[in-house]
């Protein structure tokens, strides 16, 4: 029976996808029906066999087809829930009809017993609790007019009252058991809960980078078949380019480590800017280095928003005044422009092509765009 709930126990971290209120459900409602049905059908032979009850007979023999019925429901539809609820109706109904008709032979009212565990168990402390109160007022003050007239006079009032007794009983040890269940429950599934949480955090951080909150280049070695894959379908233009700093080593020297940061930050936010359309993407793939991704619907247009990124670097206007380009800070741009549904999938490749389009760009002197075309 518990095998489904050690299952779910082994998973590790993250790895939730069963509910395990679900498992224990579906577990509970199989053996009680599985119990159900065996005794029920035990009790139809009996009957054909020994005793010819016919209301008996019917009323047990209803009971095993019932019973059997919902477990051949529940092994087939997954729908434990409804099912619970049906199951729990039917029992509902089952015993005490059977407490009627049986009128305690043989003191048949014992198997009433099993409800609280049918209802509790299977539905709540709830909805359990409410069902097994109203089952309890009806059959209680029906056994209790039994009282001298069931089991030919045995059914005493001190009977009646040890019955009374341990059906409650049994219902406040049902109750417990199900509060302890719930509160396990609940505590697995905040636990579940918190480290899916830590489990997104971290992989966002992993993917970012801390300074300039930028995605990094894990991020970018992920996302480039996909965006590749996007190009494709849309049939665009692929582009990928690198953008490093100009003379930002003399920068850090001349404005120190700290301003060098914040200006970083800046290149970053000018970046991000520029590239928000949907497909656009920008990293900080190293030091003073970025990384970007344009889709666009043809060489030109992609040519002219490289050229808007260089041109807003420009105009913030940040002070370098040791740079040997301008008295602002600049950057050159290496670029990879492929042909629509002709995008190389090799990242390695595409990167270490955009790496020598920026130093042939450096060694031009700087502040320029170089494009290689695919
Ligand atoms: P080039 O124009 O040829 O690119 O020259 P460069 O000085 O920009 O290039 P180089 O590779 O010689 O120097 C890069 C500098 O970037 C050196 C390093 O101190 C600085 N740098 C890298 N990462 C950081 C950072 O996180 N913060 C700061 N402040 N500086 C950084
Ligand atoms: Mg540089
Ligand atoms: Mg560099």
């Amino acid at each position: 029976m518990p095998s489904k709930i050690y299952a779910i126990l082994r998973q590790q971290p993250g790895q939730y996808n069963a509910k395990p209120y679900t498992a224990f459900q579906h577990s509970l409602l199989s053996s009680l029906l599985g119990f159900f049905t065996i005794v029920a059908i035990f009790f139809t032979l009996r009957q054909i066999l020994f005793m010819h009850d016919i209301t008996m007979f019917t009323a047990d023999a209803v009971g095993a087809i019932i019973g059997g019925f919902l477990l051949y429901k529940l092994k087939t539809k997954k729908r434990v829930a409804q099912i619970a609820k049906t199951t729990t109706y039917f029992i509902f109904f089952f015993f005490l009809l059977f407490s009627i008709i049986n009128q305690n032979q043989e003191f048949g009212l014992i198997w009433s017993i099993f409800f609280p565990a049918f209802a509790i168990l299977l539905n709540g402390m709830r909805f359990g609790l409410a069902l097994t109160t109203l089952y309890y007022l009806i059959l209680l003050p029906f056994a209790y007019q039994g009282i001298g007239v069931w089991e030919d006079g045995a059914w005493t009032l001190q009977a009646f009252f040890r019955f009374s007794a341990a059906s409650l009983g049994t219902v406040f040890v049902i109750s417990l058991a199900e509060h302890s269940r719930e509160r396990v429950f609940k505590t697995m599934h905040l636990m579940h809960e918190k480290e899916r949480r830590i489990a997104r955090k971290l992989h966002e951080l992993s993917h970012r980078d801390h300074l300039t909150e930028l995605y990094n280049r894990r991020k970018l070695q992920e996302i480039f078949p996909q965006k590749i894959d996007t190009a494709t379908r849309d049939s665009t233009y692929f582009c990928f380019f690198l953008l490093d700093i100009d003379y930002f080593k003399l920068y850090n020297d001349t404005y120190g480590h700290q301003m060098g940061d914040s200006a970083l930050k800046q290149v970053a936010n000018i970046l991000q800017e520029n590239l928000r359309r949907s497909n656009d993407m920008v990293f900080r793939v190293g030091g003073e280095e970025f990384g970007g991704i344009i889709l666009g619907s043809s060489k030109e247009v992609i040519e002219e928003r490289l050229n808007t990124i260089q041109k807003a670097l420009r105009s913030a206007n940040i002070e370098h005044n040791s740079s040997e380009v301008e008295r602002y800070l600049t950057a050159s741009i290496g670029a990879v422009i492929s042909q629509p549904l002709e995008v190389c999938h090799c990242f390695e490749y595409q990167f270490s092509e955009a790496d020598k389009a920026l130093y042939e760009c450096k060694s031009k002197g700087r502040n320029c765009i170089s494009v290689v075309e695919m």
